[in-house]
């Protein structure tokens, strides 16, 4: 009797989770392992500023209960960094020096957010709300109704600025061409939604340059956000400009990669035995004639589930109609497809 096949997925987020799932109902028998750097099983990340209602343990936020993965005969190595990919012997090395070897790889390994490179020099007076970690953190540095200053705000920044609104903290959105991305807004459509954030209770400060960021002691918010004319003083500066895939272990690895990896609209990468899903990837769109990211917590999900059909032998390809566009909701508020979780 032939072994079973031994799957491997980087990352263990919405396109990965997703994966594992459906290869458990398509092979009953093989094996499969995913490997993530995180300490944390997959949460719902879009939920983290339930930090902010006083939710303080990550379970809370599980998709899955722990014992779930057991069940489905999936191995999931935490605390583990993948650094580099062989595709000649099929294994990935890890940080702790280990190899793991696949029959067949997915690269779900999602992205980080992006830091323009004027800002780069200010990173550590800047909060990240990527993690669990991340958003409790940010709790601990706002005091109540404490101001949430926001540089770029992307969709992703724009959905935690709504929740964080609703919970009573002050909002100031530099807005930079990042605002509404991945959504691309023409200047008429732009005006008519930056009304509609301030009708949100944020405020928008437009056609401004943040020339530094400073921390502060001498009492009030702890950071001075310099910009080319006066200066804003906020608890926290979150930057939200978008997203970088993170793929720096697959350099090296032979296939090709663009920002994101590339895949073909069935999600294979340029090596036979790797797939690609979710932040990660960008495909091949027949229909606009270049490669393109699928952003957006649904999009990603059908990634996960068409990359494992294919990796088990069907040819199915993701569906490449553009998405629907940003929009003003019968609350006057401004709403997206993007927000949509399930
Ligand atoms: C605060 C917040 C709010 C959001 N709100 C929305 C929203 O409103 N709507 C929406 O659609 N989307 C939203 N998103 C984005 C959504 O969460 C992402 O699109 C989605 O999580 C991407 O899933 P993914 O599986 O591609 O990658 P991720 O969920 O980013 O998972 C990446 C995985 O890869 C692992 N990994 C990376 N590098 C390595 C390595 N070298 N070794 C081992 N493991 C590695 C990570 O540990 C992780 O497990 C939000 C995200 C955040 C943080």
């Amino acid at each position: 009797m032939s072994e079973p096949l031994h799957y491997v997925i980087i990352g263990t987020g919405a396109a990965g989770t997703e994966a594992a799932l459906h290869l458990r109902q398509r092979d009953a028998d093989c094996r499969i392992t995913m490997v993530t750097a995180g300490r944390l099983l997959f949460i719902r990340r879009y939920e983290l500023p339930k930090v902010f209602d006083g939710v303080e343990d990550w379970r809370e936020l599980l998709v899955y209960p722990p014992e779930f993965y057991d069940e489905h005969g999936i191995t999931v190595r935490r605390n583990s960094w993948v650094t580099n990919v062989d595709p000649e012997r099929r294994v990935l090395g890890m940080r702790h020096k280990e190899e793991v070897s696949y029959d067949r790889l997915l690269v779900a390994s999602g992205g980080g957010g992006y830091i323009p490179a004027g800002l780069s020099e200010y990173r550590h007076l800047l909060q990240r709300f990527a993690t669990f970690g991340d958003a409790i953190r940010m709790r601990q540095s706002l005091p109540e109704g404490g101001r949430v200053i926001m540089l770029g705000a992307d969709m992703t920044g724009l959905d935690l600025a709504r929740k964080l609104t609703a919970a009573g903290f002050r909002l100031t959105v530099v807005a930079t061409e990042q605002l509404f991305w991945p959504h691309e807004v023409s200047p008429r459509k732009r005006t008519r939604f930056v009304k509609a954030l301030v009708a949100m209770g944020i405020e928008v400060i437009q056609g401004r340059a943040v020339a530094g960021i400073e921390a502060t002691n001498s009492g009030g918010p702890a950071r001075r956000v310099v910009m080319d004319k006066g200066d804003l003083r906020g608890d926290v500066v979150i930057p939200f400009f978008g997203l970088m895939p993170t793929l720096d272990f697959m350099v090296g690895a032979g296939v090709d990669i663009e920002r994101g990896l590339l895949v073909n609209p069935q999600l294979a990468t340029t090596d036979k035995n790797i797939w690609a899903a979710g932040d990660v990837c960008q495909i091949w769109s027949p229909e606009e004639n270049h490669y393109r990211f699928y952003y957006g917590w649904k999009n990603v999900k059908m990634m996960g589930r068409i990359a494992a059909l294919n990796m088990t032998g069907d040819n199915e390809a993701v569906d490449t109609v553009k998405e629907e566009d940003l929009f003003i909701n019968a609350n006057g508020e401004i709403d997206s497809p993007f927000w949509e979780y399930d």
